[in-house]
């Protein structure tokens, strides 16, 4: 993964924790879609939003699992 100021790699089935919490209180997402706007679905309450890219990246607190996509380190 590139350093805090350059690009995160996001790959489909990420799981992350945002700093920001989804209304029903959770913090972790899954990544369901690609693009400009990124797909996230709530892991505690399987609500889908879409959150442009770039607020995604500057939210994302830590990964809690790399998809199957992810190149391994
Ligand atoms: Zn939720």
């Amino acid at each position: 993964m590139a350093g805090p100021k350059g690009p995160i790699a996001l790959f489909l089935d990420d799981v992350v924790v945002l700093r920001k919490p989804h209304p029903c209180g959770g913090d972790t997402w899954r990544i369901v879609r690609l693009g400009a706007d990124i797909g996230l679905r709530c892991v505690t309450c399987s609500r889908r939003v879409l959150v442009a890219r770039s607020a995604v990246e500057h939210d994302i607190k830590r990964f809690v699992e790399r998809g199957p996509l992810a190149p391994s380190e």
